[in-house]
């Protein structure tokens, strides 16, 4: 199911622990409406994702990352297929956290792509140039080879897909990119996306969005909505930047 527009897509990271992970999903859902929540996916560490369905099973649900396998021998990895029947319906694929830390290159961003169409999760794929190649001025190459080398060819069972444009260069800091860079980076990723034999996606905007920057970023043409981490690991202060929508 694609949620309502704007969308937030909640990334937990390793941000809510297992212990808290069952009082955050109460007090989310005490402290916002059901119209708001339809707008919310929440991404829970694999450990937590369990968690979170049982405390309540109208959330939309997503996982930080999948396998790029579907066979037995890989130790210490989640099959999409599990993700799936735990009760997400939605994947993060390449975020630049698992690119830079993990090694994770375009190939296995690709062959998650396939795992997760292959099994109906709906992929959010993460793009994003860091500063040196922005200074440099790689921003379009580097977002054009991630696109062109995660989605083609097109996995044969991709029915959905939500892309997330998150410069490295963001994420974890104090300021998100300004309006004028979301608004021209945003355009140039659509006309790409355009030439690809593609449903048309979601695409979202990440890095540094809390309660002061949210709205602005949502009216911004191109933008079909954010993706929070830092600022959804409190429920309190994520139920207030969902209430502004
Ligand atoms: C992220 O890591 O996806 C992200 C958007 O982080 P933050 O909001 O904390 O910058």
């Amino acid at each position: 199911m694609i949620p309502s527009t704007p969308l937030i897509v909640a990334n937990w990271k390793m941000g809510v622990s297992v212990t808290d992970a069952r009082p955050w999903v109460h007090q989310f859902v005490g402290s916002t409406t059901p119209a708001h929540r339809k707008h919310v996916i929440i991404c829970p560490s694999f450990a937590a994702v369990s968690i979170v369905r049982s405390a309540n099973r109208s959330l939309l649900l997503g996982a930080q990352n999948c396998s790029a396998f579907d066979e037995p021998a890989h130790t210490g990895s989640t099959s999409a297929i599990d993700l799936k029947m735990l009760g997400c319906q939605y994947v993060l694929i390449g975020h630049s956290e698992r690119r830079r830390w993990l090694g994770e290159t375009d190939a296995v961003v690709h062959a998650k792509m396939i795992q997760a169409a292959a099994t109906g999760l709906i992929p959010i794929l993460c793009i994003g140039e860091d500063q040196s190649q922005r200074k440099t001025g790689k921003t379009k190459a580097v977002l054009g080879q991630q696109l062109r080398r995660a989605l083609l060819p097109i996995p044969s069972k991709l029915s959905s897909l939500i892309v997330a444009y998150e410069p490295v260069w963001a994420i974890g800091s104090s300021v998100p990119a300004d309006a004028a860079t979301i608004t021209q980076t945003h355009r140039w990723i659509m006309t790409i996306l355009g030439r690809m034999p593609l449903r048309t996606p979601l695409l979202l905007y990440g890095g540094a969005v809390d309660t002061s920057a949210l709205k602005e970023i949502c009216s911004l043409p191109h933008v079909d909505g954010v993706l929070v981490g830092r600022a959804s690991w409190s429920a309190e202060k994520f139920s207030h930047l969902v209430s502004i929508l």
